[in-house]
């Protein structure tokens, strides 16, 4: 540590960063200029933190199953011949190499090397890439594989029968067999075979390259560069002390073992590093905020007695059930006090938020405060507008009256409104005549005035970034309280990565009375006749007085179509994706004569999907084709069917979001997953999932097992470049958890972080392009 604060000093007098140096400073000019122009890395920084995506061990073949067609692969092979030959339509000649993953020369004779197959009408040259005898496909595929060589004269001198060859390279397809399509080589045969049999040779390192710029070209670069700086100059934001504490390496010996391992443990030990560093970094950015925001103040709002919450829990129709109650106790006492609340709800598709925002709004509204709720749509605003002014009932003041009235004044603010109207609401809103402001993020975020803002509820979190705490009223030294809702269950390790200090609580408890939905997955691959079927389904319900959702991906008109290419419905395919194209197809199918086809998708404008909902509520309008814009919270308490077409499109979450639009009356429903993907297809796995149960907490995990990291972290969390490349929220939770309780010591001992510059540096730059978005969408 005492070093770090040294070198702080010297930092102070605007010395350059080794990270910062240009590469071109480093390496020979036209290694630097490859590396710029195929890697886009410019600086030593970068160079170092370009990790090698894995790791070779020499002695080892890599077995030819796992090459994959397309991919740009780095593999291990012994040669097994060499043989060259001369090309008629060209000059000069091309070297055959035949390679094996085996690494005892087999029992059975190898395979001949072919000789050169003359395609009919002269060869071409690349399709002279691989030409093996007619039987050799037959024989032990996988096992030997044949590469060809045009630069034969070094190829044949450098390769010898026998070697162990790293080779690089595009993985393609000749004659039914793979094969590298030119491949980089370097032969390792003389590590393999000579030193001592007893030392493990080290790993080779395998680098994400470009397909001009193979990884023992990057293997190179980092070499040279390596040769020409001291790693010992580099920023190690891991204070000494827990570095010893936790037996970690310093920095610049983890720069050196993940570029050049001795052996896998020492890979190991320096990924130990990296990850305990990135979570490092990130829980000091986010315990400073929790610091700052710690010192901030909020209005207090204690229960009172024979106010609007007592009133409105004597009159509420049933109980609150238990998790109501005990997040109720929660957000009660946390609205009593003057720190800010900053709390995270989640609870499954319909288990009843909006029943805890509302209770909360209320004590808010006793204490003299207004609330704000965000709703991520105008639809779901205009919702939670009237179905908070239906359960107020009479507790509700009349609409209307600039001045204090006898009722808790609840206004809708969407950018929709009338001009006129809408004045009315800021009006009502700036002031304090509106106790509960509801509306969207984007015009609550803008510049509306509150008289007294206490409480902001922000709706279905997923949809949001993080950062919009700040946008909202949050003036010097006080802010409002803040309730975020989401019905997609988070675990605790991306939380505390993501939102820092936010306080979870789980609603894991469903009102009584919730209707069965019977989920199932329909292969229209498998089952082309049941396409019909689902429209006289249709039919029945609508027949019935029901209401029915079509989902389709997306709007159309653009030819976004996407994956399925068969016709549907009779007219043509990819416009059957879109909303308008099958919403048209819809009305021309003869089971739905004579029933209104209602369109609803992000395209038009909110006055129109507010009407078309309306119509679908007030059961005017029975059958809606829409995009997934009513994934969130549209509540039409009698729709019984919703029918998803190419369901394999969509995630889980929002299949399961999409699902909870059905049930919510008194009757049960049925959610049809409509597919073109037969039961072998990449995402029947998700479809099934999502058929097999209605937990949402269930889902949540399964859906995060087969997400990647950058998913749930958001678009700047994932980039190359990003602050977490090696730790993973999902499978690192102890190192995170450790990383939150020491990043919270040192900011709590040093607010500053004067004591470890380095440290304080890296937050600062993570807290810089701090986007922690939170895009947690399907
Ligand atoms: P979500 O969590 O998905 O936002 P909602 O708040 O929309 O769920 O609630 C779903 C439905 O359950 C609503 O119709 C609501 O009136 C009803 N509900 C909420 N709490 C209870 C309760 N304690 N008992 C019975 N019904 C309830
Ligand atoms: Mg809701």
């Amino acid at each position: 540590m005492a070093r770090q604060t040294e070198k702080g000093a010297a930092a102070g007098a605007a010395v350059e960063r080794l990270e910062d140096r240009a590469l071109s400073r480093v390496l020979h000019h036209s290694t630097a200029q490859a590396v710029a122009k195929h890697l886009d890395l410019h600086t030593v920084g970068e160079l170092l933190e370009h990790f090698p995506r894995r790791y070779l061990s020499r002695g080892q073949l890599t077995s030819f199953d796992e090459l994959e067609l397309g991919q740009e692969a780095s593999i291990i092979s012994r040669v097994v011949s060499v043989s060259t030959r001369s090309l008629h339509t060209r000059r000069g000649s091309i070297a055959e190499v035949l390679v094996t993953d085996q690494l005892e020369p087999s029992a059975q004779p190898l395979l001949p090397v072919p000789d050169a197959v003359p395609a009919p009408g002269g060869p071409r040259l690349d399709a002279l890439a691989h030409a093996p005898a007619p039987d050799a496909a037959s024989s032990s595929p996988g096992a030997t594989m044949s590469l060809t060589f045009f630069n034969a004269f070094t190829a044949a001198k450098d390769l010898t029968p026998g070697d162990h060859v790293l080779f690089s390279g595009k993985v393609s397809e000749f004659r039914g067999r793979l094969t590298l399509t030119n491949p980089h080589y370097a032969v390792l045969s003389d590590l393999a075979a000579a030193g001592d049999p007893d030392e493990v040779p080290p790993p080779i390192p395998v680098y994400p390259a470009g397909a001009k710029f193979m990884t023992d070209r990057v293997s190179a670069a980092v070499a040279a560069m390596l040769s020409k700086v001291d790693l010992g100059e580099c920023e190690d934001p891991v204070p000494a002390d827990l570095r010893r504490s936790y037996r970690l390496m310093p920095a610049a010996r983890a720069y050196e073992a993940i570029h050049r391992p001795r052996d896998e443990e020492e890979h190991h030990r320096a990924l130990r590093y990296f990850r305990f560093r990135e979570a490092l970094v990130l829980q000091t950015v986010l315990a400073r905020r929790a610091a700052a925001l710690g010192r901030l103040h909020a209005p207090r709002f204690a229960p009172r007695s024979g106010g609007w919450l007592e009133r409105f829990d004597a009159a509420l129709p049933y109980a609150l059930t238990g998790g109501q109650r005990r997040i109720g106790e929660e957000v009660a006492a946390d609205l009593a006090a003057d720190r800010p609340m900053n709390r995270l709800l989640q609870g499954d598709v319909g288990s009843g938020k909006t029943l805890v925002a509302l209770r909360a709004m209320l004590q808010v509204a006793d204490g003299g405060g207004q609330s704000a709720l965000l709703a991520p749509t105008e639809v779901l605003a205009s919702q939670h507008h009237r179905s908070i002014v239906s359960a107020l009932g009479e507790l509700a003041a009349p609409e209307g009256g600039l001045f204090e009235a006898e009722g808790v004044g609840v206004v809708l603010l969407t950018a929709s409104m009338p001009a006129a109207r809408r004045r009315e609401a800021l009006a009502r809103i700036a002031s304090g005549a509106a106790q509960i402001v509801i509306g969207t993020h984007a015009l609550l975020g803008e510049k509306v005035s509150f008289a007294d803002l206490g409480l902001a509820v922000v709706d279905e979190q997923h949809r949001f970034g993080v950062n919009q705490r700040h946008a909202l009223g949050a003036s010097e030294g006080t802010v409002p309280h803040q309730l975020v809702m989401t019905a997609t269950p988070i675990p605790r390790s991306v939380a505390m990565t993501v939102f820092g200090d936010l306080a979870v609580s789980v609603l894991d408890e469903m009102p009584p009375g919730r209707q069965e939905v019977t989920t199932h997955v329909v292969s229209l691959a498998e089952h082309p006749a049941w396409e019909g079927r689902l429209w006289r389904r249709a039919r029945e319900e609508v027949d019935a007085g029901h209401a029915v959702f079509v989902v389709v991906p997306s709007i159309g008109g653009e030819g976004n179509g996407g994956s399925g290419s068969r016709s549907r419905a009779g007219g043509e395919s990819g416009q059957l994706q879109s909303v308008e194209g099958l919403s048209a197809a819809l009305a021309a199918q003869p089971a739905l004569r004579g029933v209104e086809v209602g369109e609803l998708h992000g395209r038009m404008d909110a006055e129109a999907k507010a009407r078309v909902m309306d119509r679908m509520v007030g059961g005017e309008l029975r059958l809606l084709v829409a995009t997934t814009v009513i994934e969130v919270g549209v509540d039409v308490p009698d729709a019984t069917l919703m029918i998803i077409m190419d369901a394999d499109r969509l995630g889980i979450s929002t299949l399961h979001q999409l699902r909870g639009r059905i049930g919510r009356g008194s009757l049960p429903g049925t959610c049809l997953l409509v597919t073109e993907q037969d039961a072998q297809g990449a995402s029947r796995p998700r479809l099934d999932a999502v058929a097999s149960t209605r937990d949402g907490f269930e889902l949540s995990r399964l859906d995060l097992e087969q997400r990647r990291e950058g998913d749930i972290l958001g678009s700047s969390q994932s980039g190359s470049r990003s602050t977490l490349k090696n730790l993973s929220v999902l499978k690192h939770p102890e190192i995170i958890e450790a990383a939150r309780q020491d990043a919270r010591r040192l900011v709590a001992e040093d607010p500053s972080l004067r004591a470890w510059p380095d440290l304080a540096r890296a937050a600062a730059r993570v807290g810089a392009d701090e986007q922690t978005e939170y895009l947690y969408q399907g």
